[in-house]
């Protein structure tokens, strides 16, 4: 049985790996003349650059796993977490996030009451949160309201709201708290309070697990995410057609499905949409206008990733840390700006310094229509403002990613509920990516590999 698969990038790539696996027939078709989709890595003067991710989380072991499976387990680096210091812009300053936080969740007193991040209405409401009883189940709700609710605002201001920009590229006041904190709900559900939810499902897993080291919070290649994705392709090769071009329809014909591309028919039993879910639906539109519709109204933000190179002596000072996240209340153009050879220290030589700037997202998408000069010249002027210190980049790497990234708005799991009723009413046809159970590479890659599974189990 043929298996078509729509979309080339890590999702699309390991759905067709699992497939050869198997030993099934499946045919590729990515539009753009390279695969990998947005993963996209390039080396300058020695520095690893990545274009749009650069690293998974590790919790998520579908990224790990894979690498190991594919012979890269030797390249496997992790984020040097003992330098593990970010910072919120508060004041035109960098502010350190205080230790102990998990995402927004404070989990020791004292850097917490020290930190001049917040005020002390908002700490002394989260040392009282501690108190919160549960109370009776509530709907889905903005991450906003969630945090606002348990915090105050501020610290939807000045923590949820940048770190989620800094992942989703989405707004606090939008993204659904049961899709993007899916722990933390289910932590008030059992707790009541989210402080003594986590510090409990900390003791737990200590438990479970014992003292031993702990995992860094970050995995990638030492060479790029793209050696996933080349020594896929490498893998699928022999047994996997890979045509690039646009599709630009599909549609049913008896039991197959026809998929169309500029001048070709290609007809398969199988189909897997690991392209964006707004593409999906565009090109369900013939098959269901109803699955369509739904696929069309997740929203999607575009964002542009800037690597700044420099060599070392011509830069001022660097704070030490991972980076920092720019709050929208102080944004102009910067959304998040990470240190990467203090992240990942093997990917800059010492004679370097590289900084990967993050621009665009909801509400910041005009920056997409700027030339590169004005974005360079801008996103520098705000650097000189935060470091102290403007020089001459050696190099600069702009990419603009156009609606890349799904937002998981309030009602989203709803949504997703529906979409996969809609679509197993059609034999044969899988949905996967980004759009759905998780934004991030590990998502990606479990989503493709089950699509591809579901498919192959089917006589
Ligand atoms: C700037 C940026 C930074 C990110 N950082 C991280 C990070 O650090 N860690 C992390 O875990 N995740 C990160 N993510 C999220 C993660 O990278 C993505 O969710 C994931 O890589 C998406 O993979 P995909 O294969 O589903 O989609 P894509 O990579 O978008 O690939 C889809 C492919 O489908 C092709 N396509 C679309 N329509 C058609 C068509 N009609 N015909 C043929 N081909 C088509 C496209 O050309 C594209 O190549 C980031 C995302 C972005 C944009």
């Amino acid at each position: 049985m043929r298996t078509a698969i729509i979309g080339g990038g890590i999702t699309g790539l390991a759905a067709a790996y699992e497939l050869t696996l198997s030993g099934r027939e499946a045919v590729l078709i990515e539009e753009q003349p390279s695969l990998g989709g947005v993963i996209q890595t390039e080396v300058v003067e020695g520095c690893v650059l990545e274009g749009g991710p650069d690293s998974f989380l590790s919790a998520k072991p579908a990224g790990e796993e894979l690498a190991r499976e594919l012979g890269l387990g030797g390249d496997l680096i992790g984020s040097l977490d003992e330098q593990r210091v970010t910072y919120v812009i508060r004041g035109g300053r960098l502010v350190p996030l205080p230790d102990g936080l998990l995402m927004m969740v404070p989990t020791k007193i004292l850097p917490m009451v020290a930190s001049p991040l917040l005020g002390w209405g908002t700490k002394l409401r989260m040392g009282l949160e501690i108190f919160r009883r549960p109370g009776a189940p509530q709907p889905d709700r903005s991450v906003a309201a969630f945090i606002e609710d348990h915090y105050g605002r501020e610290a939807v201001e000045y923590l949820a709201e940048p770190l989620l920009a800094g992942v989703y590229g989405g707004t606090a006041d939008r993204l659904s708290v049961e899709s993007v904190l899916a722990r933390f709900v289910e932590l008030e559900r059992r707790y009541g309070s989210l402080t003594r939810g986590v510090l409990a499902a900390r003791r737990a897993a200590r438990a479970r697990t014992g003292a031993g080291e702990s995992a860094p919070l970050f995995r990638t290649l030492r060479n790029g995410l793209a050696q996933l994705t080349a020594e896929l392709e490498r893998r699928i090769r022999p047994r996997c057609r890979i045509v690039h071009a646009r599709a630009r329809q599909v549609e049913r014909a008896g039991p197959q499905w026809a998929v169309r591309l500029d001048g070709e028919t290609l007809e398969s039993e199988n189909l897997i949409l690991a392209c964006p879910a707004w593409q999906a639906g565009a090109l369900l539109r013939a098959a269901d206008e109803r699955l369509a519709a739904e696929l069309e109204a997740i929203p999607y933000t575009s964002s542009v990733t800037l690597a700044l190179g420099y060599r070392r002596e011509d830069c001022g000072p660097m704070p030490p840390g991972f980076g920092f996240l720019v709050p929208a209340r102080e944004r102009k153009t910067l959304v998040a700006c990470t240190f990467v050879g203090a992240k990942f220290p093997y990917r800059v030589p010492e004679s370097h310094v590289v900084l990967r700037c993050f621009l665009g997202g909801s509400g910041g998408e005009a920056v997409l229509e700027q030339n590169d000069e004005d974005l360079i010249r801008a996103v520098r002027a705000e650097l000189k403002q935060l470091l102290g210190w403007d020089s001459e980049p050696r190099f600069a790497r702009l990419r603009r990613w156009r609606r890349a990234m799904a937002q998981y708005e309030v009602g989203h799991a709803r949504r997703v509920a529906a979409i996969r009723e809609l679509a197993a009413r059609h034999a044969g046809l899988q949905l996967a990516g980004n759009a759905y159970e998780g934004i991030g590479v590990p998502d990606c890659i479990r989503t493709g590999r089950t699509a591809a599974r579901a498919l192959a189990a089917c006589p």
